[in-house]
């Protein structure tokens, strides 16, 4: 059997919808789980309307509109979504009364999106005589922790899932991505982009023999084809370098994606539902190539933390306090930087900085800077490649591009380096042409 997992952009609009059944239809001897998010833009929608809802009345106008456009588009009755819609409408008015937004609520708001975009998925192939049954990923099994908005899956899920799957009887399952339940039942979310790893989790469970990430691009690039119009397919990578890549910013991949499929052995491919004949990049353990660039990756929306103490020198311990701090708040570090008196981190904006600044203050001077960018080299065998770091510094200072922090990658496949959010994608286009000619 093979998983199949059809992102946001994928599922935007009823003619999308129709490629998709045809893509599905076209393996259907291949025995696929079918994987799909919510419409694209609706989990933005979403999280808008629960924030809104907070301080005045917002409507369900446009989500519902949304979907009863393409519903009607693809020949649809709208009373297939009408229980979810009417439920979502309570749990509006609940924030709305609380004036109160939790964590909580948020990710029971936000599994609509997938709620709804799945079940018109299965209703439409079902049309086109595929026999196709919608079902929520907690239902075959997700269970996760209670960390809502970035729940991690528990390790009783694979085992859940087999014994679904050992007595569902619908030829193609569609399965809502993205969300699950903790143990107490409450509905949790996967992080933003968890849908792709709902997908290579269930692949796991069921020793597939492949899993599919069909999206908007043609596999895996040289750098974001947004970014940069030249950008190439790369055929091959290892799952070390998509790992990589994804956790640098390459979003075409959620960077929990791979673990699962390393577990196995499973190849996963990136597919581009627009361009369905097009090969893409299939992810292998190992990959037999020469070593040299394989991606330019940003991530925008970073802060930059800046620890300096003069008790840093010399001292035992001093560089685990700090992290010990990161750790008790659950914030995550991405890259680091260290010198006898400083350390400079970085991590997601979005996150809240009060009290990480306010403990961090009792180790030593404390500096944030906002609107930061990470801009990654991957490469394949980096580390004894020469010239990579020289060229890429070079580079960015003939075009006048200030780099404010450097991270030479542990993991010996990565180069990653701080810049203003506002150089981003110049600095991602300059590299690109520098490595790639384009
Ligand atoms: P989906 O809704 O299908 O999950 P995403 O928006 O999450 O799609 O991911 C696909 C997007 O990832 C592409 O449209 C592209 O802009 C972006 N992207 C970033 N880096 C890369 C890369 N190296 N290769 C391909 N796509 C990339
Ligand atoms: N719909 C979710 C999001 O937008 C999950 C996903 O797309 O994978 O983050
Ligand atoms: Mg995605």
């Amino acid at each position: 059997m093979i998983v199949m997992k059809f992102g946001g952009t994928s599922v935007g609009d009823a003619e999308r919808i129709k490629t998709v059944a045809e893509i599905v239809k076209s393996q259907i001897d291949r025995d696929p789980v079918v994987v799909v998010s919510a419409f694209s833009g609706v989990t933005d929608g979403l999280i808008r309307l629960a924030n809104d809802a907070v301080n005045k009345n917002s409507s369900l106008e446009e989500i519902r509109n949304r979907h009863f456009d393409v519903m009607k588009d693809l020949g649809l009755d709208a009373s297939l979504i009408r229980h979810e819609l009417e439920e979502l409408e309570i749990i509006i008015r609940g924030i709305s009364l609380l004036k109160e937004l939790t964590p909580r609520s948020l990710d029971l708001a936000i599994s609509f999106g997938e709620r709804m975009s799945s079940k018109i998925l299965a209703a439409y192939m079902s049309k086109l005589g595929l026999d196709a049954k919608p079902y929520n990923a907690y239902d075959i099994g997700f269970v996760t922790d209670s960390n809502f908005g970035n729940a991690e899956i528990l390790e009783e899920t694979e085992t859940n899932i087999r014994e679904f799957f050992n007595n569902v009887k619908s030829p193609v399952t569609v399965v809502a991505g993205f969300i699950a339940k903790d143990k107490q039942g409450e509905i949790t979310t996967l992080g933003r982009g968890g849908s792709d790893y709902t997908a290579s989790v269930i692949g796991a469970a069921l020793d597939a023999e492949e899993v599919q990430i069909w999206t908007d691009a043609d596999g895996i690039m040289t750098a974001d084809p947004k970014i940069v119009k030249g950008a190439k397919t790369i055929d091959y990578v290892s799952y070390d370098e998509a790992s990589e890549l994804a956790f640098l910013g390459a979003k075409v991949l959620h960077p929990k994606t791979i673990l699962p499929a390393v577990k196995k052995n499973i190849p996963v491919k990136t597919l581009n539902t627009y361009n369905p004949t097009h090969r893409g990049t299939t992810i292998l353990e190992k990959v037999d190539k020469q070593s040299g660039i394989i991606s330019i990756a940003s991530k925008k929306n970073i802060k930059v933390i800046n620890i300096r103490s003069p008790k840093m020198f010399l001292a035992y311990g001093f560089i685990a306090r700090i992290f010990d701090i990161f750790a008790n708040l659950r914030i995550p570090v991405d890259l680091v930087s260290t010198s006898e008196v400083n350390i400079s981190v970085t991590i997601d904006g979005k996150y809240d900085t009060e009290r990480l600044v306010e403990e961090l203050r009792r180790l030593g001077d404390v500096e944030i800077r906002n609107n930061r960018a990470s801009i990654s080299v991957v490469a394949t065998r980096l580390a004894s490649t020469p010239g990579i770091a020289g060229k890429v510094f070079s580079s960015l200072g003939d075009n006048k591009i200030n780099v404010e922090m450097i991270s030479s990658g542990a993991s010996k496949i990565n180069e990653s380096f701080v810049v203003k959010e506002e150089d981003a994608d110049d600095a991602v286009r300059i590299l690109h042409e520098a490595f790639f000619g384009e």
